[in-house]
């Protein structure tokens, strides 16, 4: 479970909670109202991380491994 980071805009409390992935917010602790999510680790490593190929470029082959090699199940 990712660990996400949250500032508050109304009093300025910064805290961070334990969430699932698809958990849309949370309220602030200290007083009580929707605090707005930093940004996370993990969305920043896949940001720097950016090897896709060229998108006008010619397409990789299909089944041929692609992306995943097979390992993730998304291939045929
Ligand atoms: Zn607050």
């Amino acid at each position: 479970m990712p660990l996400y980071e949250y500032h508050c805009p109304t009093c300025n409390h910064k805290f961070d909670k334990l969430q699932s992935m698809n958990a849309t917010g949370a309220d602030c602790p200290n007083c009580e109202q929707p605090a707005k999510r930093a940004i996370s680790v993990f969305a920043s490593v896949s940001k720097s991380g950016d090897g896709m190929p060229n998108s006008t470029g010619p397409l990789p082959p299909m089944g041929g491994g692609g992306c995943c090699g097979g390992g993730c199940g998304c291939g045929p």
